[in-house]
């Protein structure tokens, strides 16, 4: 069996077959960088908007970016700086493995007035007093336009008329801003462009409209056409066909082969929303106590398509799941045996056939729950697992982002075994305060400590 994935194009489970043979050509649409992280963008990551998101999709509202600098008495591009260390700190906490490139969309502006200019050369373009408008209409004529989102032209056309307050300047209300003039706006962040069209050259001091960034960021580095694009499934419009349209307009070309869109994250049963207060931040979580890897494990848990009920219960379980799978892991490898080779490899075909069905991380980890248990009760019954068994369980947590070997450095392994060995001193003396306040200390340290008959066993509990 191989990979399968979700094409939102085709609204069909389709085999995934890269362009180019063993690489995969990949664009996620990444936040933008106006705050911290927030749960709900933990599942994938790539360009960094640190201009032009305006706060309303109907090209109007201010920018998000230079709005809540404002708000923070900084300079958008400190703003920018901060939000991004912040950003790669807190992707790194829970196991995101950084992407190659993180184009900002700021550092692309002579190509974004290029690439305008293209589609103006193409005819799928119209200036209006220094804002350059793309015109759906004429596109539409050549091109597939709402095949994304599954709505025939006049549908978007009425709801475009129904939903934004009318721009005069636009020819139709459905067409979007390539670029925005600022004269006049108090807009920041501005740079001196010029275009050209049949008749005029035109010279306007503005800044790009969001969906640009994309299409030609994408296409930089990944050639007009990539694999896979994907975004959250409030991109599925307007955001990814107006990319794909000016990627069409401009080369040609439709940029990705497969659209990829996840689902939202819920909290305790409604839509995570800021102005509702019941907002996450990884970060927040983290300060909190939680840690990184419970955070990736209970995000893993559901399918990206599905929708994900976020609540510190179920985040807490996670904490209590991991810290069984790793007591399994490390208590494996303390005892020599050869149980549970078979339903390793068993476990492992599983797992496969479960990533292979468009990533379905949401039973590929129950299964590995399943497997920590088997491995657990074996080893309780006296038996130990064979070293296969034991990588193989190391490798299936890896896939999903989850280190089962916490990384702790070998002079706190030290330190534990030490206070173990004094905690049993202690006990031995039936000071039984001293051992349990020596066994909160360990905790505190990440060590779980388990007594047996002989000598008492120490788990990684963090
Ligand atoms: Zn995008």
């Amino acid at each position: 069996m191989s990979l399968k994935l979700f094409n939102t194009l085709t609204r069909e489970k389709e085999e995934f077959e890269p362009i180019e043979e063993g690489r995969v050509k990949f664009y996620s649409c990444g936040q933008t960088i106006y705050d911290d992280l927030h749960i709900g963008n933990a599942r994938h990551v790539q360009n960094i908007t640190d201009v032009g998101h305006l706060t309303d999709d109907g090209d109007q509202g201010e920018d998000k970016v230079e709005k809540r600098a404002e708000d923070l008495g900084m300079e958008p591009m400190e703003l920018v700086e901060d939000q991004i260390e912040r950003y790669f700190e807190d992707t790194k906490a829970i196991n995101v493995e950084r992407q190659d490139i993180v184009p900002r969309a700021t550092g692309h502006i002579n190509e974004m007035i290029n690439y305008v200019q293209k589609i103006i050369d193409n005819g799928y373009a119209y200036e209006a007093e220094g804002n350059i408008y793309f015109d759906v209409e004429k596109f539409a004529e050549d091109y597939p336009y709402g095949e994304m989102a599954k709505k025939d032209i006049e549908q978007l056309k009425q709801e475009a008329e129904s939903r934004v307050e009318p721009d005069e300047k636009k020819k139709n209300q459905y067409d979007f801003a390539l670029w925005l003039n600022a004269e006049g706006t108090g807009h920041l962040m501005k740079w001196n462009a010029e275009f050209d069209n049949d008749r005029e050259r035109i010279e306007s001091t503005g800044y790009p409209g969001w969906h640009l960034e994309c299409s030609v960021m994408g296409q930089k580095y990944l050639g007009e056409e990539f694999d896979i694009h994907a975004g959250g499934k409030d991109h599925i419009f307007p955001h990814h066909p107006n990319e794909r349209a000016q990627s069409f307009a401009a080369t040609g070309k439709g940029q990705a082969r497969y659209w990829l869109h996840n689902e939202f994250i819920q909290i305790e049963g409604e839509k995570m929303s800021k102005s509702e207060g019941n907002f996450y931040t990884v970060r927040g979580l983290l300060n909190g106590g939680y840690s990184g890897d419970a955070i990736r494990l209970y995000l893993v848990s559901s399918h990206y398509r599905s929708e994900t009920d976020f609540s510190k219960e179920g985040l807490e379980k996670a904490e209590k799941e991991l810290r069984k799978a790793r007591r399994a892991r490390n208590w494996a490898e303390k005892v020599s045996g050869d149980a549970l080779e078979d339903r390793a490899e068993e476990v492992e075909d599983q797992f496969k056939k479960y990533m292979d069905d468009d990533l379905d991380t949401a039973n590929a980890k129950q299964l590995l729950m399943e497997f920590v248990s088997d491995i657990t009760s074996t080893l309780e019954s006296g038996e130990g697992v064979s070293i296969k068994t034991r990588n193989i369980l190391e490798e299936l947590f890896e896939i999903i982002g989850i280190n089962l070997v916490a990384d702790g450095t070998v002079e706190e392994m030290k330190l534990a075994e030490l206070l173990a060995e004094s905690r049993e001193k202690f006990r031995e003396k039936e000071n039984y305060e001293e051992a349990d306040r020596i066994r909160d200390e360990l905790e505190k340290l990440g060590f779980e400590v388990e007594d047996t008959d002989d000598e008492p066993r120490l788990y990684r509990s963090k």
